[in-house]
């Protein structure tokens, strides 16, 4: 073993902390899921930057592997993709008084509408464009969406905003709980019985979308037309009795830091805030520059391992802002070293599904937290 541990072992040039996003692994997750949903068409969320994974790059990527169009939660997040060169349909449906539907109109993008007042602000300020509209009903979920109460007055006034020339009655949608498949199933019921009372109004929907990765993947009477996937393309399981392997996935991002200081210390060491832990004998620590601002969550610190080298080492004490320690004991660990928090799970590392279950969280949440300090990089096999 080298006497100077802090000697770099010479890939000094590693970023400090790097999430590598696999193009490839999220293409082949998104060709994967159009199959399965086939002849619905496949719509994919890259709201919160993609899920952590960057949105231009992943919008491209989804395009590029099937995908008909994208959904992007806001019209900020539509805009920024369509000064990106994107041309595909966009959906955002997240708005609030202040949004700016004139520029959605000038975009042409796709408008979630959930009430009235949304319908009278697209119609004001649409200049001489008609946007798409896409009319929500609360089947449960009790976020957004019409109640049963305000649905038949919001079809109304969209008919007659539709047969104006003032917007295109696009769609019908709900969103679901996944609390239960009962409970979706009962989703499911209120959908169709608010396709009706639509129906009694006049109204005939080209399209319909109640399903996102969960039930896409597991109720195929909630596909209609389309289905929003979102984790799953990211290769992360939406249930909770099955990880994204099972279900033919490949996880998409790897998040990694470079060692940059190593020290051997005696038995009974106290490491990082408050001696949370305290080394059992002599034995190596290793600091990883990957902290809670990066998304490390400081929940997870007395279960977490990240590897080195293909081995897992454990985090010692607490999970500070901006760092961990890792006990390495006899490894062979120096400075510039690469650690991996998590990425596929192919190589020993562990995945942001085992992060999940340590922070007692979900995938989604791991991966959508990582940092802005965190660089991302793009791998893309393709010719
Ligand atoms: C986030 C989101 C999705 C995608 O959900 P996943 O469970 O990640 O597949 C679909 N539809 C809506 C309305 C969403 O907010």
């Amino acid at each position: 073993m080298s006497a100077d541990r802090n000697e770099s072992r010479g890939h000094g040039l590693a970023p400090l902390r790097t999430a590598t996003v696999d193009l490839d692994a999220f293409r082949r997750n998104v060709r994967t899921l159009a199959e399965l949903v086939s002849p619905a068409e496949t719509m994919i969320a890259v709201k919160a930057d993609a899920y952590g994974h960057g949105m231009v790059p992943i919008a491209r990527a989804a395009l590029e592997a099937g995908a008909s169009s994208l959904a992007v939660l806001d019209i900020p997040a539509a805009l920024a993709l369509r000064a990106a060169g994107v041309t595909a349909p966009l959906f955002a449906w997240l708005h609030g008084p202040s949004s700016d539907f004139a520029a959605a109109a000038a975009a042409d993008v796709d408008l979630g509408v959930s009430a009235l007042w949304q319908l009278e602000a697209i119609v004001a300020a649409r200049g001489g464009s008609r946007p798409r509209v896409h009319l929500k009903v609360d089947t449960g979920l009790s976020r957004n969406g019409a109640t049963v109460e305000q649905w038949p007055g919001l079809v109304r006034r969209a008919l007659q905003a539709h047969r104006a020339g003032e917007v295109v009655l696009h769609a019908a949608w709900s969103h679901l709980a996944d609390a239960s498949p009962e409970d979706d199933e009962v989703a499911l019921g209120r959908f169709h019985a608010a396709l009706e009372v639509a129906a009694g109004e006049g109204a005939d929907f080209p399209l319909l979308h109640l399903a996102a990765s969960s039930a896409g993947m597991r109720m195929p009477a909630a596909r209609f037309g389309l289905v929003r996937f979102g984790i799953a393309a990211y290769g992360i399981s939406p249930f909770d009795d099955a990880t994204g392997a099972d279900l033919g996935l490949v996880p998409v991002m790897t998040v990694q830091g470079a060692v940059s200081s190593v020290k051997r210390v005696p038995a009974g060491t106290g490491v990082s805030y408050g001696f949370a832990y305290r080394t059992e004998g002599e034995t190596t620590l290793a600091l990883v520059p990957l902290g809670y601002a990066d998304g490390v969550p400081r929940v997870a610190g007395p279960s977490a391992s990240m590897s080195i080298h293909g081995k897992r080492h454990r985090i010692a004490g607490r999970v500070a802002m901006d760092q961990v320690v890792l006990d390495v004991g006899e490894a062979d660990v120096r400075v510039g070293d690469i650690v991996t928090m998590f990425g596929p799970g192919e190589k020993g590392e562990p995945t942001a599904e085992e992060w999940a279950a340590w922070a007692k969280t979900i995938g989604d949440e791991i991966v959508a937290r990582v940092g802005p300090r965190v660089q991302r990089t793009y791998r893309d096999d393709r010719p």
